[in-house]
């Protein structure tokens, strides 16, 4: 929905630069061979199914993808049926137990997640450990999250359906070093600073800022998004893409 929004400014704004400009400055603005994206980029960018609302399809190399990244983890079952309250399809058609990547973060409680989820969740351990040793020093040896199946509509907007409905999400809250040092989301983001004043203000801030825009993710809300996010990241795989990691003065 945000990413959809973003992407019409954008659209409109260059027509009107180009269209401002005197004929002979004028470039060739054709079609443009699109840039290639990194391998380990699984947000959704295609804006023609944003406003699909369903579980996510499979992906069809996903479990050779899994093996080929060295991750662990078991085939599970969230098999999609229609919640008869709500009338939202809750489930999955390709869902894992995640265990473990090479980059060893453990991760309690377990995670049940969509296939490409367990993809992306692998990537961003990777960008934790370099960020970590970067700021501290030290690897993490624990992330703590709240969850990632719950089939409920969004909390900031009712009537939408979160992608949590279909395990394609997780909410991070707590990174644990090996020394044992706790940097909880709640604790330490300090969204009302809009430069981070601690080190692990600045960690927490550029683990989701690389999430967004290295494309691990579609959407990463984080506390400076709204008040629902005060105490995690929120991580998904939507079809439409949400930044949430940039500062936002308050209003
Ligand atoms: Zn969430």
């Amino acid at each position: 929905m945000l990413g959809r929004v973003t992407l019409f400014c954008l659209s409109t704004w260059a027509a009107s630069v180009v269209a401002d400009r005197p004929e002979a400055d004028r470039e060739d603005v054709g079609p443009t061979a699109p840039a290639s994206r990194s391998p380990f980029a699984y947000a959704n960018v295609d804006p023609l199914d944003d406003d699909l609302v369903k579980p996510p399809d499979v992906r069809p190399t996903c479990e050779a993808d899994l093996a080929a990244a060295s991750i662990a983890y078991q085939p599970d079952k969230l098999t999609p049926l229609v919640q008869p309250d709500t009338k939202i399809v809750c489930g999955a058609p390709q869902v894992v137990a995640y265990r473990e990547s090479p980059a060893k973060i453990a991760w309690s409680p377990s995670v049940l997640t969509t296939c490409t989820m367990a993809l992306a969740i692998a990537r961003f351990e990777t960008i934790v450990q370099e960020e970590a040793v970067r700021a501290f020093d030290r690897r993490v040896a624990h992330i703590h999250h709240l969850g990632t199946f719950d089939c409920r509509p969004m909390l900031a907007f009712p009537g939408w359906v979160s992608e949590h409905s279909y395990a394609n999400a997780i909410d991070v809250a707590e990174f644990v070093l090996e020394d044992g040092t706790s940097i909880k989301i709640y604790d330490h983001f300090a969204p009302k600073q809009p430069v981070a004043t601690t080190r692990e203000a600045a960690f927490l801030r550029k683990v989701a800022r690389r999430a967004y825009d290295e494309e691990v993710f579609s959407s990463v809300l984080t506390p400076f998004f709204d008040r629902h996010h005060v105490d995690h990241f929120h991580l998904d795989l939507a079809r439409t893409r949400s930044d949430g990691a940039a500062f936002v003065k308050p209003r």
